[in-house]
């Protein structure tokens, strides 16, 4: 069975989709950041495909100055043991610093990857999902985790990428 990790800053979205992939609440969803969360890992089913999957956790409490070191070393980790990666960005928030942060790291790991641009149900997000070009990781593949749009061209994505 392969392994995918869900990378991307707080608040993307990364446990609403591993919530949605393993199809149980194994993973804490929480718009407030800074709430203590641990790396995750569940099968996730789509369609005919089967695999583990790794959610990365966010801040820890109190603890901002932690995002290039605790976060940073989660993140590799989950990268290292992962043959995938899912990279996540918020298409209604657009892109941020710390989104240009998480997309160095995995750029380094080269690693397939499918960039996901989350959020993108209705207008606004799909509109904001086409600035996913500008990390430079390919092709933005809209998504609505929340909402359980475009899993079928997520799976046609982890198709080609693996
Ligand atoms: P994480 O920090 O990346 O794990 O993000 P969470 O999964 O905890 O979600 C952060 C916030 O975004 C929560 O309030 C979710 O309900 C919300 N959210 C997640 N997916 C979607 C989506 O597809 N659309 C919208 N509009 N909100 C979403
Ligand atoms: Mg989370």
């Amino acid at each position: 069975m392969f392994t995918i990790a869900i990378i991307g800053r707080p608040n993307v979205g990364k446990s609403t989709l591993f919530n949605r992939l393993v199809g149980k609440k194994l993973a804490l969803v929480d718009d407030r950041p800074g709430v203590t969360r641990d790396r995750r890992e569940g099968e996730a089913r789509l369609g005919d495909l089967s695999f583990k999957i790794i959610d990365t956790a966010g801040l820890e409490e109190g603890d901002e100055a932690s995002l290039p070191g605790r976060m940073r070393a989660q993140t590799e980790m989950a990268i290292e043991l992962a043959d995938a990666i899912f990279f996540v960005f918020d298409s209604r928030a657009g892109l941020t610093p710390d989104d240009r942060f998480f997309a160095n790291l995995v750029r380094r790991a080269d690693k397939p990857l499918i960039l996901i641009a989350n959020k993108a149900e209705g207008r606004a997000g799909e509109a904001g999902a086409v600035e996913g070009y500008d990390l430079g990781l390919g092709d933005p593949v809209p998504l609505s985790a929340e909402h359980g749009e475009g899993f079928s061209e997520l799976y046609a994505a982890i198709r080609e990428a693996l």
